[in-house]
């Protein structure tokens, strides 16, 4: 591997410099160090983009959706291969270990392929049948979508996007995150190893502003994925109204882990632990904030943080993160809260940050409601199930959550009433990839996920022919 890595952009099937010439670093947060440089892309490569996603659109729209599904699964064989590597590059830019990469990340990024290969495959036309007429409902391409990701898991979440929307004929002009673009350069090289049509995946890299914003301004991209901060989609969404563009937005939560008072300690502590800090916190969907029933807080909390102490996780993404997330255990002790473990700087250059448990906030503190993204969890107590649904749903956010219990059914009461769009009881991130995924409140606009993400991926056409000519 070339030490830094020198990353392009694809475009048409041809792999380029920024039109503008300029390049940008990309920082390791292992150690701190230069890794790879990138183009700082604009407005003029995403034109040129656009223009190639055109040229190469109609054809492939144009094919049989099993064909559409065989590519899909040539791409995840060549991922297949590659996939220790694609492992090494990922851990090397999001400083996650190379276990969690390879089985988390990358598993993951076949399975996208497979997955949407497969339900292209077997899914059946959607036919309604009148007395007298037949409606037949067409899925048509939508023609040039802007498909933008975050760093947090970079080809996981690029996949989960680039699969469904080449399945339904789209082409695309994706956008990976510029703190983390090592795999989404390699992906766009072994797609088109796989023999995906030159055009159909163009890979811009550079800033959010400068690069990201124009895919969403752009009059023929007429469709949005966005999946990143609060913050961000608020900008993007105000972009896109007015253009009615298509829009799907996976954004930010602050997902509880809500303890009830019949639950195992011994199946709730490893499990809140993973759902914590896994990914040293950084998944959009882990539990930052544990609420426990009073009953069980003495016994909980010892067993608690010992585990969170033997959790091994990696550095946070960058060094502006960690400074983010140590403003963020600043506050939590002005805000009144002990920080029981964790919090430190680890040895050497890197971002390190050791796993952090804080206890006796206010559950309505600006750390117990604001989304960290680190390996930072607020541990709360509540009496009553109506206290601890006050407590879950007292966010803006409302992403995901997971409830605990050795009643099941009790579970799934509980889990209805809270205002999110998806809950685990008894266990977290156990994903079937055909169910809704996505957010309410601020958290988000829409779902991804089996039959929805090709659902925004194309155009519902009706055709209503009667049984008499
Ligand atoms: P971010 O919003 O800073 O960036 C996300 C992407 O948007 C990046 O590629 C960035 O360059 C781009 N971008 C920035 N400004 C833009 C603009 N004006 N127009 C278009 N694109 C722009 O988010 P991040 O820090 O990369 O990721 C962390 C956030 O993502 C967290 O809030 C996390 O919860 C969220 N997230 C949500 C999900 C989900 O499925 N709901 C999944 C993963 C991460």
């Amino acid at each position: 591997m070339p030490s830094p890595i020198h990353v392009l952009n694809a475009i048409g099937g041809t792999w380029q410099e920024a039109e503008s010439g300029q390049r940008m670093d990309n920082v390791g947060p292992k150690d701190g160090t230069v890794v790879a440089t990138l183009p700082r892309s604009d407005g003029k490569d995403v034109e040129a983009a656009v223009i190639a996603a055109e040229a190469a659109q109609p054809a492939w729209g144009a094919l049989p959706i099993t064909d559409r599904a065989d590519m899909l699964d040539r791409i995840a064989d060549v991922m297949e291969a590659n996939a220790d590597a694609l492992a090494e590059l990922e851990a090397l830019d999001t400083g996650k270990p190379w276990e969690v990469a390879r089985h988390v990340d990358i598993d993951r990024c076949i399975r996208n392929f497979r997955f949407f290969a497969e339900l292209g495959r077997t899914r059946p036309e959607q036919t309604f049948a009148m007395d007298d007429a037949m409606n037949y409902v067409l899925r048509k391409p939508v023609g040039v979508v802007g498909l933008i990701s975050p760093w947090n898991l970079p080809l996981y979440l690029l996949t989960w996007k680039v699969a469904p929307a080449l399945l339904m004929g789209n082409a695309i002009v994706a956008k990976p995150s510029e703190i983390t673009p090592l795999t989404a350069h390699r992906f766009s090289e072994l797609a088109d190893e796989a023999g995906l049509p030159a055009g159909l995946l163009n890979v811009l890299h550079g800033l959010g502003p400068e690069v990201g914003q124009p895919i969403v301004e752009h009059p023929r991209i007429t469709a949005i994925s966005f999946t990143g901060g609060t913050a961000t989609g608020r900008i993007v969404a105000a972009t896109a109204a007015p253009m009615f563009k298509k829009l799907s937005l996976e954004l930010g939560g602050k997902n509880a882990t809500v303890i009830l008072e019949d639950a195992d300690l011994d199946t709730v502590v490893p499990g809140v632990v993973r759902a914590g800090f896994l990914n040293s916190g950084q998944i959009c969907l882990c539990g930052s904030r544990v609420l426990i029933h009073a009953s069980l807080y003495d016994a909980f909390l010892p067993r608690f943080v010992e585990a969170v102490e033997a959790f091994g996780i990696g550095p946070v993404i960058s060094a502006d993160h960690r400074d983010k997330v140590e403003g963020y255990l600043a506050l939590a002790l002005e805000e009144g809260g002990q920080i029981l473990t964790g919090g430190t700087r680890g040895e050497g250059t890197g971002f390190h940050l050791t796993p952090a448990v804080i206890a006796g906030l206010s559950p309505d503190s600006r750390c117990a409601t604001e989304e960290i993204f680190g390996p930072v969890v607020t541990v709360h107590t509540f009496q009553t199930e109506e206290e601890a649904l006050a407590i879950t749903n007292g966010t803006e956010y409302g992403l995901a959550g997971s409830v605990w219990t050795s009643d099941a059914e009790r579970g799934r009461r509980f889990a209805a009433q809270m205002d999110t769009g998806m809950v685990w009881v008894n266990t977290w991130l156990h994903r079937d990839l055909r169910v809704p995924f996505g957010g309410v409140k601020h958290s988000g606009v829409g779902r991804e996920g089996g039959e929805w993400s090709l659902g925004f991926f194309s155009e519902a056409v009706n055709i209503c022919v009667a049984d008499k000519a």
